[in-house]
């Protein structure tokens, strides 16, 4: 289609999870007329409906439910007689998702975002179809996001074998769940029922949970668990899983080959990671392809290969992750307005919200050795008066540094605020901060952060308490 022809939008984003709603309110914002097509009943996308709120609505009452349940207020003078009331937990659950998807809805009416309902598929570079609709675009986003991998062979049923959207369905605890795969989704979820209740073990492939984090952060996670009573078998990978009378039987075989063994459970969860969506977009009209991990390809500035085609979010390459879509939701918007939309992508936090919490930015020691020579600060919560008085003994902060500027290039830690804490560890990596900036910057006392300060300081080898 010639430039000069009338199209119905400027802007038509497909998906309305954080990416494509996020994108579609900026484009709105700057002037654009907009339109964003969702085939889900609500928008939000699997952040708000089955994904980042509804589980972390599931840890937050199943970390107060363990702290009285488990002893943690009854050390503080708090004596309680528990009881627990699933059917109210999950429905607080709802309500968090109705009331934020609703919100949405309500940000799309204030900027005057036409919500299109249904299913998209290319018919060509400028226009789709959504339900029986046919609409054009001068530009179009594709922001349809992820779904769960499968694993070969076993059937999600969400009764006996779940995936991440049954397990936070569940109608009762179950005795003994297995996690198959220790990310970030079977950690968060396998702790959730492991604090109502239920027997939990981790059946992971390579030989320590949480891939992509630090290492110290994984061994140390790792061990933190395991107090906790979560079961792992590491270097261990599922072949079958046979379910009969509401029981399944797992077939668990060493990663590197040997023998094979079975293990029962009344839950399995399937947590083995998640695929870019692109199934039914009929990409091919439209001139694209996916790469060999079935993703769009984009370059810097979010475009495809394709004049005013865009993509961003999980469906492209990068954490699939829900801050990275919303900023990349506005970088794209700005982008096609003719702005300078920007991520950095080397600063895009990550965080496990379990207890504690597991959080880190920038690159991983690891990493960070392999591209030249660093110092490295570590500061106990232990020794954090805060977490000490809190009784949160559990975790550390660890800053990493180029050695010859003193820049910071990942800081990591494991604390009861964790998720909170690294804020300003991103903060201080975009200015672009040294460990010294850090260590000389005022934190309040007495504040988890001020571990941040101390291991920043514990880079030159000056810790005030440890
Ligand atoms: P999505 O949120 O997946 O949204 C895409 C939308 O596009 C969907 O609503 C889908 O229905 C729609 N769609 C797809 N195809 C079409 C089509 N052809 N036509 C119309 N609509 C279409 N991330 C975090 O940062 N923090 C967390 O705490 C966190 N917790 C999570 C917990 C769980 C259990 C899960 C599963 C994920 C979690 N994530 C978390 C990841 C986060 O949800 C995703 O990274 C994020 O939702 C990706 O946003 P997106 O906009 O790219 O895609
Ligand atoms: P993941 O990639 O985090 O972890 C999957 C794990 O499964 C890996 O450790 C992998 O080695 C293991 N695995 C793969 N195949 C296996 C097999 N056959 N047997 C045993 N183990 C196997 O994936 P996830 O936990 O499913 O999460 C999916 C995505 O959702 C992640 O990319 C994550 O970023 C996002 N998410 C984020 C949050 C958060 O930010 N708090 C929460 C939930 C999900």
């Amino acid at each position: 289609m010639a430039d000069e022809q009338q199209y119905d939008y400027d802007v038509l984003v497909i998906g309305a999870g954080p990416g494509g709603y996020v994108a579609a309110i900026r484009a709105a914002q700057l002037g654009l007329r907009t339109a964003c097509a969702e085939s889900r009943e609500t928008l939000g996308g699997t952040c708000l409906n089955v994904g980042c709120i509804p589980s972390k609505a599931m840890l937050h009452a199943s970390e107060l439910y363990d702290h009285a349940a488990n002893g943690a207020m009854a050390k503080l003078g708090i004596r309680t007689q528990v009881e627990l009331d699933l059917e109210t937990m999950h429905a607080q659950r709802r309500d968090a998702v109705k009331q934020l998807t609703g919100g949405i809805e309500f940000l799309f009416k204030k900027n005057k975002v036409t919500w299109l309902k249904g299913r998209a598929a290319f018919q060509d570079a400028h226009s789709v179809t959504v339900g029986d609709q046919r609409v054009t675009a001068k530009n179009i986003v594709i922001a349809t996001g992820s779904s769960v991998t499968a694993l070969p062979g076993v059937t999600i049923d969400q009764q006996v074998v779940v995936d991440s959207t049954g397990a936070l369905e569940l109608p009762r605890v179950p005795e003994h769940m297995v996690v198959i795969g220790g990310g970030v989704i079977g950690l968060e979820l396998g702790s959730v029922w492991r604090r109502l209740g239920a027997k939990v073990t981790c059946v992971e492939f390579l030989d320590q949970i949480l891939p992509g984090f630090d290492g110290d952060i994984r061994k140390e996670s790792n061990k933190i668990f395991k107090k906790q009573g979560i079961e792992f078998k590491l270097s261990t990978k599922v072949t079958n899983v046979a379910v009969e009378g509401g029981r399944a039987v797992l077939t668990l075989e060493p990663a590197q080959g040997g023998e094979a063994t079975t293990l029962e459970a009344d839950c399995v969860l399937v947590s083995i990671g998640r695929r870019a969506n692109t199934e039914g977009l009929n990409l091919e009209a439209a001139g694209l392809a996916t790469n060999q991990r079935g993703q769009v390809e984009i370059d810097h500035d979010f475009r495809t290969k394709m004049d005013g085609i865009w993509a961003i979010g999980d469906v492209v390459p990068g954490p699939m992750l829900a801050h990275k879509a919303e900023d990349e939701g506005i970088a794209v918007a700005e982008n096609i307005a003719g702005r300078h939309g920007i991520v950095n992508h080397d600063v895009i936090p990550s965080v496990v919200y379990t207890w504690p919490e597991i959080a880190g930015v920038g690159l991983t020691e690891e990493a960070a050795r392999e591209r030249g020579e660093v110092k490295v600060g570590k500061f106990p919560m232990l020794a954090n008066s805060r977490a000490k008085t809190n009784h949160e003994p559990d975790g550390f902060v660890k800053v990493i540094a180029d050695a010859t500027t003193d820049r910071v290039l990942g800081v990591w830690c494991i604390a009861s605020v964790g998720g909170t804490m690294i804020a300003q560890a991103a903060q201080a990596m975009e200015f672009g901060a040294t460990s010294e900036d850090i260590a000389y910057t005022c934190h309040a006392h007495p504040t988890h952060s001020e571990a941040i300060k101390e291991a920043a300081m514990a880079v030159t080898g000056k810790p005030i308490h440890a």
